[in-house]
Order: C-alpha cells, then sequence, then structure tokens
C-alpha cells in the first residue's frame, strides 16, 4: 500500500488526509504546532458558503478599497513592506480586479462549492461527524446602500440561473427576525437557502480523532517541514525538525506557510495572508442573535451562531504575516457589531482571535500536482477554505490516486 505524507494539519490537510485514507492509502500528517488546527481553521467565520461565494477581486474593487482605507472603521488595511511578494501579489490581485475574471472565478468557486457540499455530506456520514455545530439556517448578505442594493437586485433578478431571493428590508426581517433590534436603516438582502455554518475547529479536532483510530493512519507527526529530498525528478521525503520522512507521495496543504515550503522546491505560489479578526461571545437568554448566517456585505462582517456562541469575523488586512491583535483593529471591530446588533450576544466577554487567510490574487485555491512527480498541493483556499476543503481534499486525494479529477481543474492548477 503507497504511504502519502500530508504537511499541514488544519482543516484543509485534515481533510486531505481523510479522503486519502478513503482512496485507499496508508497516511500520516506532519504538523509543526504541537496541537492540531491553530492556523487559520482556528476561529473563522464557520460559514459554509457554497453558493455565495464572491471573490474579492471585482471590477470596482481598488477604488472601493481607497475609501475602505479612509473609513475609520473600514473592512481593510494597508501596511507596505520592504518585500517584493505583497507588491507583485498586490499587482497580480489588481490585475484580477476585473468583471470578466471575477465571473470566471465565481463560476470556478461555485462548481467547487457545490462539489464541496455533496463532499461534506459525504464526509459527514462516513467519519460519523457530530457536536460540530452544524446547522443549515441559510445565508443573508444584506445591503446598507439603496443604490448598491438596487444594483445588485436588478442584476439578480434578470438573471434566469439565479436560485438567491432578492429580499426587501420587510421580507428580510421575516426571514431574520434579530434585523428588527438592529438601529441600522438595511435597504434589503439577498437570501440563499442551503448554506451552513459549523465550528470549523470542533470539525478538525473531530476529524483528527477519526483519523487516529483508522487502520490505515500512520500516526501525526508533530515537526516543522522545511524542504523536500528530491532524486531524478521526484519528492522522495520530506525535510523535517526531526529529521527526514520518506513516502511515495506528499501534499502540501500547510495553509499560509505553504508557499515557504514550496519554494524550498523551486515553486512559486502566488499566497499572501489577508488577515482577519473574529469575536466569538456568549450568547444569553436576554439576547437576541441572528438566527441565520448573516454578512452585512458593506462592513464585510460575517455573524453565525456556532453552539451557545456567536461568531464574528471581519478585516482583510494586508498586513504580512502577522497574527498579532491588534488593539485599535479590535476596537474598530466592536463599535461596528455594537452599532449592528447591540443587542445579538455578550460582546463584553468575547475570545478575540486574528488568523491569516492564505489568499491567491483571484480567490481561487491552487489545487493538484507540481512539476515534481510526487509533490501535490491543496494551498491557497483564502476566505473559503473550510467551505471548500471537503471538495478539495476529494479532488486532490484523487489525483493523487491516478484518476481523473472529478471537476474541470481549469484555473485552479499552478500555473
Ligand atoms: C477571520 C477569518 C474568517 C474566516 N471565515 C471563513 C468562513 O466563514 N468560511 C470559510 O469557508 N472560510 C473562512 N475563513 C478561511 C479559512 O479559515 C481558511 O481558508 C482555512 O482555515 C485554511 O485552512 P488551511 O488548513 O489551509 O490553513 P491553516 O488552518 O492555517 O492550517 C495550516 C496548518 O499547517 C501548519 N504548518 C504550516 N507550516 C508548516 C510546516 N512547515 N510544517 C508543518 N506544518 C506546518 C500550520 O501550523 C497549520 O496548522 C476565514 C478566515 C479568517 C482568517
Amino acid at each position: 500500500m503507497q504511504h502519502v505524507m500530508v504537511i499541514g494539519g488544519g482543516v484543509v490537510g485534515l481533510t486531505t488526509a481523510w479522503s486519502l485514507l478513503e482512496a485507499g492509502f496508508e497516511v500520516s500528517l506532519v504538523e509543526r504546532e504541537s496541537a492540531l488546527a491553530q492556523g487559520a481553521s482556528r476561529a473563522n467565520g464557520g460559514q459554509l458558503s457554497y453558493r455565495y461565494v464572491s471573490p474579492l477581486a471585482d471590477t470596482g474593487v481598488p477604488l472601493k478599497a481607497l475609501r475602505w482605507l479612509l473609513e475609520p472603521d473600514g473592512p481593510l488595511r494597508f501596511k507596505p513592506e520592504w518585500s517584493l511578494h505583497q507588491w507583485v501579489w498586490l499587482a497580480s490581485f489588481l490585475s484580477n480586479c476585473r468583471g470578466s475574471v471575477n465571473r470566471r472565478t465565481t463560476q470556478r468557486l461555485l462548481a467547487l462549492g457545490a462539489f464541496s457540499q455533496a463532499s461534506f455530506s459525504g464526509l459527514y456520514a462516513r467519519a460519523e461527524l457530530e457536536g460540530v455545530a452544524l446547522r443549515t439556517p441559510g445565508k443573508l448578505v444584506i445591503y446598507r446602500d439603496t443604490k448598491e442594493f438596487a444594483t445588485v437586485a436588478s442584476r439578480l433578478r434578470s438573471d434566469p440561473h439565479n436560485v438567491e431571493r432578492v429580499l426587501d428590508y420587510q421580507e428580510c426581517s421575516c426571514v431574520e427576525p434579530a434585523l428588527a433590534h438592529s438601529p441600522v436603516p438595511w435597504a434589503g438582502g439577498v437570501f440563499t437557502a442551503g448554506e451552513a455554518v459549523a465550528d470549523c475547529y470542533a470539525l478538525s479536532l473531530q476529524l483528527a480523532e477519526r483519523l487516529r483510530s483508522h487502520s490505515h493512519f500512520k500516526g501525526f507527526v508533530h515537526a516543522r517541514a522545511q524542504g523536500f529530498v528530491i532524486r531524478a525528478g521526484r519528492a522522495v521525503a520530506v525535510q523535517t525538525s526531526q529529521g527526514n520522512l520518506e513516502a511515495h507521495a506528499f501534499v502540501i496543504a500547510a495553509g499560509l506557510q505553504s508557499r515557504t515550503l514550496a519554494l524550498s522546491a523551486g515553486i512559486h505560489l502566488p499566497i499572501y495572508p489577508l488577515k482577519g479578526y473574529s469575536l466569538t461571545a456568549p450568547i444569553g437568554p436576554e439576547h437576541k442573535p441572528p438566527v441565520v448566517s448573516v454578512t452585512d456585505i458593506e462592513k464585510k462582517i460575517l455573524y453565525a451562531q456556532i453552539g451557545s456562541d456567536l461568531r464574528v469575523a471581519a478585516m482583510a488586512d494586508l498586513v504580512g504575516e502577522d497574527t498579532r491583535i491588534d488593539p485599535a483593529r479590535m476596537a474598530s471591530l466592536y463599535r461596528s457589531v455594537n452599532e449592528t446588533f447591540p443587542q445579538a450576544a455578550g460582546y463584553g466577554a468575547a475570545a478575540e482571535w486574528a488568523g491569516l487567510r492564505p489568499a491567491t490574487p483571484s480567490g481561487a485555491p491552487i489545487l493538484g500536482a507540481t512539476p515534481i512527480a510526487g509533490l501535490w498541493l491543496n494551498v491557497g483556499h483564502g476566505a473559503l477554505g473550510f467551505t471548500m476543503s471537503f471538495g478539495s481534499a476529494r479532488i486532490v486525494a484523487d489525483l493523487v490516486a491516478g484518476r481523473p479529477s472529478p471537476l474541470s481543474l481549469d484555473g485552479l492548477q499552478l500555473q
């Protein structure tokens, strides 16, 4: 039986390990931290947003970005770095800010999203997951600006393939009664039924337990992967802080750090950190939290009930590889949530977190082969890594097994 080693113990690496086991491999997983899922998968927004994919790179975004940078509580911050990587990524991002590119990326992510949703159902049943706060309340994207809402509404209403419901304010408050407790004069919203919410961290840990008890799982190795031993164009071992580890194949799924690791093998990955923040606030009997998963589109803030907590996730800061909590950004997030849903949860007792989305310029992940035989990628999932992890894992497992990808990889492969 062939042995595949996955590098990275976040939700993408763990789902990849599971899919590889299901594809008939022996699997082990290398994680640099002493605990699993401490990176971007730790306290993300929890939204399984299969049908509302909305890549950030779009026409009009560069202008909007300038406005956001000037707003005191804007969703974006930019700190110029002495790093060519930041500027190359930014230039590539700007070149992706075109309607045609956005439409193509959206189609690709929608296809991957649908596949991921189906893959999730299979994994959930076969891995016998439970207690991961899974709900399927649907997703409401709400608009403050009347003009912006009118533009979106007319585009959706004239699209014969549209499955989303365009709702005026009254209809929005029927779908989400918590809006009645919001002082914001909302213009309207778009509701997507079937979208889900779950606790990414709990799911990751539970999947790790299922891996541990699988007879073909060889175990977790807590070591830092530093490079690869390549012989005759094939990866034969990963070099780690605990020595070289051999396997028949390797999958890089190390989130943001995939870039450095791939670079050690001469592979350039266009991945840059988009830093985000989250709050996890307890919901008491006195609170009026949103029941559906809500995205305040102009502020770019997500609200999702995860178990007995409200998870609020926000912001996309281009400030380099820095996971420290910036008190000014946290204060800004508290201001926004208190102005938007003041009664939703006990914000005073919230747990604060910052994480780095491993983002590509287009917003599409990079899956599959590299120029080095036996070295595979499952990286660059950006703002949708939890959502897309289940489908991406199955695609990569199929490819490693020598089977054709279950869906077109156009635009989802290493260029
Ligand atoms: C604020 C915020 C909100 C978000 N909300 C959502 C949401 O609502 N829905 C959604 O779908 N997605 C969301 N995301 C995105 C999602 O969290 C990420 O895309 C996803 O977690 C990425 O998973 P990953 O496994 O690739 O990376 P990570 O979770 O970062 O895992 C990478 C792992 O690799 C390990 N590693 C790194 N380098 C090495 C090495 N050299 N050797 C060994 N191990 C290594 C790390 O320690 C880490 O454990 C959000 C992200 C943020 C920051």
